[in-house]
């Protein structure tokens, strides 16, 4: 028993940390978050609403520069003033700002954003524990290799939120009337941004998927969901 003490205090403190780390990022995003409000994206969110049968939907705008769009682990929609101020310089759209929000909401509805924040916890766990474990195989190296297995993982995992938010996404914009159009063009614009050289690369890209990749796999839903295959059962 005593031989797993170190473990079972690196787990605790794995969980302590993770619980701190998420306590943080809650207050962050409270102190610097007010809610989003304009008509013009109120009109918008309105039709993913009326899609989901809800009164409506908030969004919140976070206080930072970045681009970047975000579900909190209690179900929150954020909106950074970098991509707000995108939409308020007309070099993006109000559905393209929609599709963000969709997407969001993808994470929320699939329990993601909750599960991210035990994930995280979990890793912190899993990476330490594996790393004293290989540490004794393999000594210094252990740590490494236990940070690139734990790193596979976390990415994989991430992958296919991503993935799973955006045919949530674009299933909820063609039922409200969107389209996908705007989710495809918006991560053209900002793969565009990204490759503009001015060393702002948004960060949505830097989190997710390839966006050919991405707008590929959109493509493939549409053609399921919009138009049918004639040899589809009826
Ligand atoms: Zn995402």
């Amino acid at each position: 028993m005593i031989r797993f003490l170190p473990l079972l205090l690196m787990i605790a403190g794995a969980i302590v940390y993770g619980r701190f780390l998420a306590w943080r990022t809650a207050k962050e995003l409270d102190s610097k978050s007010v809610e989003l409000v304009d008509p013009e994206l109120r009109l918008v969110l309105g039709r993913l609403a009326q899609a989901l049968d809800l009164p409506r939907i908030k969004v919140h705008l976070y206080e930072v520069p970045m681009i970047n769009g975000l579900a909190s682990h209690d179900g929150r929609i954020f909106l950074t003033r970098g991509f707000y101020d995108r939409f308020r310089s007309g070099k993006v759209t109000a559905e393209e700002i929609a599709s963000v929000v969709a997407h969001e909401l993808g994470h929320v509805a699939l329990g993601h954003s909750r599960r991210r924040m035990i994930d995280f916890t979990g890793q912190n766990a899993v990476r330490m524990g594996l790393a004293l474990v290989l540490s004794r195989v393999l000594g210094g190296l252990g740590v490494w290799v236990a940070q690139a297995l734990v790193g596979l993982l976390m990415a994989g995992l991430s992958r296919r939120d991503e993935y799973e938010a955006d045919s949530y996404a674009t299933a909820l914009l063609i039922k409200a009337g969107i389209g996908a159009g705007p989710q495809k063009s918006l991560f053209r614009k900002l793969g565009a941004l990204a490759g503009s050289g001015t060393g702002q690369a948004p960060a949505w890209l830097l989190t997710h998927p390839k966006t050919e990749e991405r707008i590929a796999a959109i493509e493939a839903n549409e053609a399921r969901w919009i138009r049918p295959a004639p040899d589809a059962p009826a």
